[in-house]
């Protein structure tokens, strides 16, 4: 089995969902008590989160990229970022290892293509609804993203800050992003990407009005694919 390269702690509540989601996959493929092998470089967000807010992507660039060096010495056979948002800076955290990166965008997208699913509604930071990264990555892999509205964008952006990565789950905010979803459906969405790590804490995506594709769970699924040795997955290992 390789090991998995995890940069954690953006939030630690999705780190926590990778991490057992991995083992238990894992365990359900291999049977008995397997889990697996797995090094996490879990960072302070709150650091992060600063480095966001004053768009001082470079020196996030160095931050992760150093995670992922460590990772890589410390016995790591890939990486994943986990978070959608960090994928601004995929390909300077490729750029400093020599293992591979398994990209969020690029899995995800490969999931939808599988389902058929060609114009999905994207719910997820400002930051990734509005730099373009994410839309133009799934545009070259074939994939058309609708983002909301400008208001939708603040509710969702504030939900997962505010509330999701400080373990906080509303329901209220439930029937917020609900509605959001309604709206983009009578706009023609025909899936919803869960496209922030945390959003899985709030939406179960097999029980929304259009397919939920939940970046955490393919991000997690692609990991294994790669541990186990399973190359069907292993399309997309550089940023
Ligand atoms: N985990 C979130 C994401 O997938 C947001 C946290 C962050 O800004 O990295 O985008």
């Amino acid at each position: 089995m390789r090991t998995i390269g995890l940069i954690g702690g953006m939030s630690f509540e999705s780190s926590a969902v990778y991490y057992r989601l991995i083992n238990e996959m894992v365990r359900d493929r291999l049977g008995g008590l397997a889990s697996a092998e797995v090094l996490m470089y879990s960072v302070n967000f709150e650091e992060i989160v600063a480095l966001q807010k004053a768009g001082r992507w470079d020196d996030a660039a160095a931050r992760l990229g150093d995670a992922a060096l460590r990772l890589q010495i410390a016995g790591a056979e890939c990486v994943l970022i986990c978070t959608n948002t960090m994928h601004l800076i995929a390909q300077e955290v490729a750029a400093r290892v020599s293992i591979p990166l398994i990209h969020i965008i690029d899995e995800t997208a490969a999931a939808l293509k599988a389902a058929g699913r060609v114009k999905p509604l994207l719910l997820a930071t400002r930051y990734t609804m509005e730099h373009g990264f994410y839309t133009d990555r799934m545009a070259g892999n074939g994939v058309s993203v609708m983002v909301p509205g400008a208001e939708d964008r603040t509710v969702t952006h504030d939900i997962i800050f505010n509330e999701l990565c400080a373990g906080i789950v509303k329901d209220q905010s439930r029937r917020q992003l609900m509605a959001i979803i309604e709206r983009a459906k009578a706009d023609g969405a025909d899936s919803v990407i869960l496209g922030c790590t945390e959003i899985c804490l709030i939406l179960d995506p097999n029980a929304l009005t259009l397919p939920g594709f939940d970046t955490t769970a393919i991000h997690a699924r692609s990991a294994v694919d790669f541990a186990l040795g399973n190359e069907k997955a292993a399309a997309s290992r550089a940023a």
